[in-house]
């Protein structure tokens, strides 16, 4: 369902964020929608009770199952914010909504192709829930457009992107991928869960699908997990049924929590990627950095794409360390201490994992052919709100204390 009001009127993000999914039905009164628990839905007599399974539509009350005010105030806000699409639905996490999405597009027999670089459990549902279902998953290198054509064959349904790539940060050029694949008579699903809907318009750029983990920078705050997908009227209309035939539901707690941490979103994005790129270009001159994977930063690998197909950036991005030593990395990021080391990003505090990405790629090698194959320990940075000259002091901090021993 679509809120006209804040669609059509050619507002900005920033101002769009802050009237989507606020429909006076829902809210009543008061600025927010208040959060309705609620399993049971009463109905006033028995024959609008015979009437509530025949409509299954969005916005009208039934059962919990198909959600409450909170909840499709939350989903309208989501499609409010992405333009071309008829509807989102939620999930209880990002991962569940890769599931619901990819169970709803494929049967048995099919060919799923899937991005080397997806988040790694995407890839680890290829062989498992995947394969157990009969599908079959195959693996592209998303910068290599003849590889990815040559990759189709007539049971290829659908294809599943990310950009910037998990952990090593590749931008593809979506577009492309997405025209080849429409082209192919496949669906395009995008992971866009690092630029989210205002850094990259997915169903504008020709996705036919695109997902997100909300419990990145949409709840932004650590504290709740949900997943959303959204898509043109068609297949949104199968994904919701098929998430209703699963279960898929979100508690009206979260989706509030995830409403209200929307409203900051356009800040905290435009604060994350300056900080990122001030500690980006810092890292650069550092003699203990290789490379730095961060595709806002001038002549960093993917720039160029991603100034020509993104609106925003984040504060996700990784760096290689120089030489080869595994140990030096492990004191590096135990010697952090504004990073918090733990899963996870697009919070308001600071993280740190290490990237190791060989072992889970299948045609995208590692370290990358054109650099130097000692350079190989990763590490990935989630910059929050603190004061990057803070978190630059406790890199180099960090930095000297790894090379000390
Ligand atoms: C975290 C993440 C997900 C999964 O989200 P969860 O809510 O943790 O299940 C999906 N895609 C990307 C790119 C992610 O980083």
């Amino acid at each position: 369902m679509k809120d006209r009001k804040v669609e059509d009127l050619g507002l900005a993000s920033a101002t769009r964020i802050v009237a989507a999914g606020r429909r006076p039905e829902w809210t009543g009164p008061v600025v927010n929608p208040p959060v309705w628990r609620a399993s049971t839905h009463l109905y006033e007599n028995m024959a609008a009770l015979a009437e509530g399974p025949r409509r299954n539509e969005d916005g009208r009350f039934f059962y919990g199952r198909r959600g409450a005010p909170t909840q499709w105030a939350l989903a309208d806000a989501l499609t409010a914010l992405e333009p071309e699409a008829a509807g989102t639905v939620l999930y209880p996490s990002g991962v569940a909504a890769i599931a619901g999405v990819l169970l709803t597009l494929v049967r048995p027999g099919d060919v799923v192709l899937m991005t080397d670089n997806a988040y790694d459990p995407s890839r680890a549902m290829g062989k498992g829930l995947l394969a157990d279902f009969g599908v079959a998953t195959r693996y592209f290198d998303p910068l290599d457009l003849s590889a990815f054509e040559a990759a189709f064959c007539d049971r290829t349904r659908v294809v599943l992107l990310e950009a910037p790539g998990s952990l090593t940060m590749e931008v593809c050029d979506v577009p492309a991928l997405a025209s080849i694949a429409r082209s192919r008579g496949a669906v395009s699903v995008l992971d866009n869960t690092w630029a989210g809907p205002t850094g990259f318009a997915s169903l504008s750029h020709g996705v036919d699908v695109v997902l997100m983990a909300l419990t990145k920078h949409i709840g932004g705050h650590s504290d709740l997990m949900m997943g959303s997908a959204s898509a043109g009227p068609e297949l949104y209309d199968r994904l919701r049924l098929r998430a209703q035939s699963l279960g898929h539901v979100v508690s009206p707690d979260d989706a509030a929590l995830a409403l209200r941490g929307l409203r900051t979103l356009h800040l905290r994005l435009e604060r994350e990627t300056a900080s990122a790129l001030h500690i980006a270009r810092w890292l650069v001159d550092q003699p203990q950095v290789a490379r730095v994977l961060c595709p806002m930063l001038p002549g960093a690998p993917g720039h160029e794409l991603w100034s020509r197909d993104f609106t925003g950036g984040c504060g996700l991005f990784s760096f290689v360390l120089r030489g080869g030593d595994a140990a030096r990395r492990v004191r590096f990021i135990d010697a952090l201490s504004l990073f918090g080391i733990g899963y996870s990003w697009g919070g308001f505090e600071s993280l740190a994992v290490p990237v190791d990405p060989a072992p889970i790629r299948s045609v995208m090698a590692w370290p990358p052919a054109d650099t130097d194959p000692v350079d190989r320990f990763g590490v990935r940075l989630s910059i929050g709100l603190e004061d990057p000259d803070d978190l630059i002091a406790d890199i180099e901090r960090a930095f000297a204390k790894a090379g000390d021993k």
